[in-house]
């Protein structure tokens, strides 16, 4: 996609021009950001529904614009992603996390037993270096692999089912631990479920939001926990909003929740105040 750019925008009309010339645009700012470091981690909490005690942590990139502010993942994931620069990008934010986690666990003995999970992009997942680099990562940072989770977008690892089973394999050997990131909104089934080595679900939060409105989101929620602990699955319900929705995801056996009622993504030294204020 980044080498027709230009030639693609000739043949397309003047809005969708306008639309690849800000791709362009972004493209080049989003190099020049990755060179001068502008990219942090931000930390949401993921706690046990059981009783609300702190699980991990998920990791959010922000992008600290010089001119713009803090910008959200929505404006520029999708662009690093199409220009392959998410390679970089996600390599920076999983070293950011795993020296982070690193530090809070010689720091606090709550941590010891903390995970933190980082999101990989389809791109990132398709690389055959994927494992070495996180390897060398983890390595690097000195975190032991089993504080660290990977989450991997159901549509994802759909793509090519077989491939991703080796793929995934490759992962889990570290010694880390995986999540399906989003599901229930691509098509696994059971039986691929079961081939995955994967160690959690993660309830896409769509189905948590309609929880309140409509029963058939229960019940999908209600038929996604099942299957989990059939195959000895953890889940995690993300987007809780209301005392409501996580009491019904706690009667529905979810495991751990994640969302606006326990904490909103949380810069660096915030999330350390979590961590200490945990304890
Ligand atoms: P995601 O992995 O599904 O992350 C969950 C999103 O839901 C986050 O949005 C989070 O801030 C938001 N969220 C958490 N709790 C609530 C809640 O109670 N209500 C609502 N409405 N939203 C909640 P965010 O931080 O804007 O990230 C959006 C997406 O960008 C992520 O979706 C993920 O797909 C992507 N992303 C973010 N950071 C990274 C990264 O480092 N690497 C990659 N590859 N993708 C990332
Ligand atoms: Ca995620
Ligand atoms: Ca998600
Ligand atoms: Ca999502």
């Amino acid at each position: 996609a980044k080498e027709g750019g230009k030639n693609r925008a000739v043949a397309y009309n003047k809005g969708m021009r306008e639309g690849v010339v800000n791709v362009l645009a972004v493209e080049s700012d989003l190099k020049r950001a990755l060179a001068a470091r502008e990219f942090e981690a931000y930390y949401q909490p993921i706690v046990n529904l059981a009783d609300g005690s702190l699980y991990g942590f998920e990791t959010l990139a922000r992008w600290m614009h010089p001119e713009r502010g803090l910008v959200n993942p929505g404006e520029f994931i999708p662009v690093a992603e199409e220009t392959g620069l998410i390679v970089e990008l996600g390599a920076q934010i999983l070293e950011k996390a795993c020296a982070t986690m690193n530090r809070w666990r010689e720091k606090y003995p709550l941590a010891r037993a903390l995970t933190v999970a980082v999101n990989i992009s389809a791109r990132q997942f398709a690389e055959s270096s994927l494992a070495a680099t996180v390897e060398s990562i983890l390595e690097r940072s000195g975190l032991p692999p089993e504080h660290l989770k990977l989450e991997i977008t159901e549509t994802v690892v759909m793509l090519d089912a077989m491939k991703s089973v080796n793929q995934l394999k490759a992962l889990k050997n570290l010694g880390i631990l995986l999540s399906i990131d989003d599901f229930g909104t691509g098509y696994s089934s059971m039986s691929y479920l079961q081939k995955f080595p994967t160690d959690q679900l993660k309830i896409d939060l769509s189905f948590v939001q309609r929880m309140e409105t409509t029963t058939e989101s229960i019940e999908i929620i209600r038929a996604i926990v099942n299957m989990a602990h059939s195959l000895r699955l953890r889940v995690v319900a993300e987007g809780i909003e209301t005392e409501r929705q996580r009491d019904l995801l706690y009667s529905l056996q979810c495991d751990y929740g994640q969302g606006y009622l326990y904490s909103r993504p949380l810069p660096e030294d915030e999330a350390e105040e979590f961590v200490k204020e945990s304890e």
